[in-house]
């Protein structure tokens, strides 16, 4: 071999592994099935933020980094510490941690559990030490400010993880005000939440 077609094989190596890794990227996370995706025009819930916000999804289904086996359908949203947290869908608090400070691999999670009444429950995890500003008991609309984010626990940034669960394993849900990919929001792409025209809750 010439030193010539050693340098081009290097040279193709070196072009070729940047776009074996998007195309390993996009096959390894996101979303499989769109379609079992409840629509978005129906969706009882509304990105979890203030209206007219914006925020980056740093990790959405089957995400790479934790979003896997059970906690597949989740989504992660990076928000500067003390952001306002709002809930995606009205219910009741049934569960608030906030006692938790600091990070790491396996580090305990703050979070605030609120159930919706038909066999659903929303989590919101990583919210600020003491950042909890509803109750166990509380009633919640929907788009009610319920806690300042942060990055408590097992986190490696400062963001908001939330997912819907049946009581088990998370289950797949789509946002009203996600106008694009029915609803779902994807890794690394910004959504700007609004949600004036909000399906009244069962
Ligand atoms: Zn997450």
């Amino acid at each position: 071999m010439t030193k010539m077609q050693r340098w081009s094989i290097f040279g193709l190596a070196i072009t070729a592994l940047p776009l074996l890794g998007v195309v390993l990227f996009f096959t390894l996370t996101g979303p499989q099935d769109l379609s079992k995706f409840p629509p978005s025009e129906t969706s009882p819930y509304l990105l979890p933020w203030p209206d007219g916000g914006c925020c980056l999804c740093i990790q959405g289904v089957r995400g790479i980094v934790s979003h896997r086996g059970a906690s597949q359908f989740a989504y992660d949203f990076y928000m500067p510490i003390a952001s306002d947290i709002c809930a995606a869908r009205a219910g009741k608090v049934v569960k608030v941690v906030q006692h938790h400070d600091g990070n790491g691999r396996k580090w305990p999670n703050n979070a605030i559990v609120i159930d919706h009444g038909d066999g659903t429950r929303a989590y919101y995890a990583h919210i600020k030490r003491a950042g909890a500003s509803v109750s166990v008991g509380d009633i919640v609309e929907q788009r009610q400010v319920i806690a300042a984010s942060g990055n408590v626990g097992n986190s490696m940034m400062p963001h908001l993880h939330f997912h819907i669960t049946d009581g088990g394993r998370t289950v797949p849900i789509s946002f009203q005000d996600v106008k694009k990919d029915r609803g779902v929001p994807r890794m690394f792409k910004m959504y700007t939440s609004g949600g004036s025209t909000a399906i009244t809750d069962r």
